[in-house]
């Protein structure tokens, strides 16, 4: 088994497609090493084991909407595509999306996957409660009102159990228009930063650091929201844009301003459109937002190095959360995303150099990307990091959720 960009291999000597809670709980309980595989959109090894993977798509998938309760209760293993289409039928819609909708939910969740938005909260700011099969096979519901285990296993890394099903909050669906602004002049996006990304409901702005000016300032405005009058010094896009300069816009979501629904325009590409797998690598980089001019500043200086490796880089911003081991734990921010060429051996020399240049702005890797992990100071990077650590001891003593990558930052656990 690969994941989606096929760069890399799962090493799991067994998959199992449990058919109930009950058969995924005794598998659990038995198997000394396991993990839960999502959509495979990780780019690391975060999910892989040597022991068993279990997918979650022979499940009873279920997607409920409680029109009473503002929410919907959704299987882990269900993508958010299938998940808005059922949302709408019902009228109803969830606050924000990553760029493209073919994720899973729980997966998407355990890595602090998010959209865009100085106001809105990652995709794990939905959460309302969260069904767990632990280590030992006990099935737990967690929902706000457990406080700590809630806020530390939402966010969780697959490291505290293995995520059945989640309640998000829903709100009434909603109409949206997209616009795409081209070269604005990079003083004026380092001088009106904060201006600029807050101006419309979700913003991100596509670069590859050279020139003078960033390429292309996507605009996603609520339909009633005031259209923005300011371009600081950009020009509106005559026809659909893709992100990358020389690639038609076919797959896109609509632009030029055509209203339309949240789940047609927040992802940046469309639904109908499944890439099965993908030529590129990505990182991303969340720092908190008032830092984001001077780590603009400090890649741009590696633009000879970085802009050969790169298709495209993508800003974007979120606002605050509280769960422990989220990129945006108690700070609003920027995340800088990275879409590399595949060439993974290049960009992992370089990645080093580049977490250098935004370690001074306390940034924090993306969990599902690549990054190297011997070079963070994770307390410092993560108040809670010790209390997670603590609490994944705790749940999993014997670090059956565990593999390479997680020893590597959480630590070896005391009883393997
Ligand atoms: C083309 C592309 C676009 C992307 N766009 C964005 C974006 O816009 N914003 C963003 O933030 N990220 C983005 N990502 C990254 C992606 O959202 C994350 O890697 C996310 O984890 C993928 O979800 P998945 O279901 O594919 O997870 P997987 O890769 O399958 O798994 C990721 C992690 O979640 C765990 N996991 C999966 N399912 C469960 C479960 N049921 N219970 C417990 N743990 C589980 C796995 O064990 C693993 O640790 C993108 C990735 C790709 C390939």
């Amino acid at each position: 088994m690969k994941n989606w960009a096929g760069n890399l291999e799962y090493s799991s000597a067994d998959v199992r497609r449990p058919e109930s809670v009950e058969e995924l709980a005794s598998i659990v309980a038995a198997a000394p090493r396991i993990k839960a595989l999502g959509s495979r959109h990780s780019f690391n090894r975060v999910g892989d084991t040597d022991g068993v993977h279990v997918l979650l798509d022979a499940l009873p998938q279920q997607v409920e909407v409680d029109a009473g309760r503002g929410t919907v209760r959704v299987s882990g293993g269900v993508s958010y595509g299938a998940l808005c289409r059922t949302l709408e039928d019902s009228g109803v819609a969830i606050h924000n999306l990553a760029s493209l909708p073919h994720i899973s939910v729980a997966g998407a969740v355990q890595t602090g996957t998010h959209g865009s938005g100085v106001d809105n909260p990652s995709l794990a700011g939905a959460v309302e409660s969260i069904d767990l099969v632990r280590a030992s096979g006990e099935q737990v519901r967690l929902t706000r009102d457990d406080g700590d285990e809630f806020l530390a296993s939402v966010v969780g890394i697959g490291a505290l159990g293995i995520v059945t099903g989640l309640e998000l909050a829903v709100r009434p669906s909603f109409r949206m228009r997209q616009r795409v602004l081209e070269d604005l002049p990079w003083d004026t996006a380092l001088s009106d930063f904060s201006t600029i990304v807050s101006s419309a409901y979700s913003v991100s702005l596509f670069t590859d650091y050279t020139g003078n000016s960033i390429n292309q300032v996507w605009l996603k405005a609520l339909d009633g929201e005031a259209p923005l009058q300011n371009l600081f010094g950009a020009t509106p896009a005559l026809r659909p844009r893709h992100p990358l300069p020389d690639m038609s816009a076919e797959n896109c979501t609509a632009q030029m301003d055509e209203p339309g629904l949240w789940l047609d325009r927040l992802p940046h590409f469309r639904h109908e459109f499944t890439p099965s797998n993908g030529d590129e690598l990505q990182s991303e980089f969340i720092l908190p937002l008032e830092h984001g001019p001077a780590a603009l500043q400090a890649v741009r200086a590696l633009a000879a190095d970085l802009a050969p490796l790169l298709f495209v880089s993508e800003v974007r911003t979120g606002a605050a959360d509280e769960f422990w081991l989220s990129p945006f734990h108690r700070r609003q921010s920027v995340a800088l995303h990275f879409t590399w060429k595949p060439l993974q051996a290049e960009v992992e020399a370089f990645l080093p150099v580049l977490e250098e240049a935004l370690r001074p702005f306390g940034a924090r890797p993306h969990w599902g990307k690549l990054f190297t992990p011997d070079g963070y100071d994770w307390e410092a990077l993560y108040p809670r990091f010790n209390d997670f650590r603590a609490f994944a001891a705790g749940h999993d003593p014997q670090g059956k959720f565990r593999n390479a990558l997680l020893d590597s930052i959480l630590g070896v656990p005391a009883r393997r």
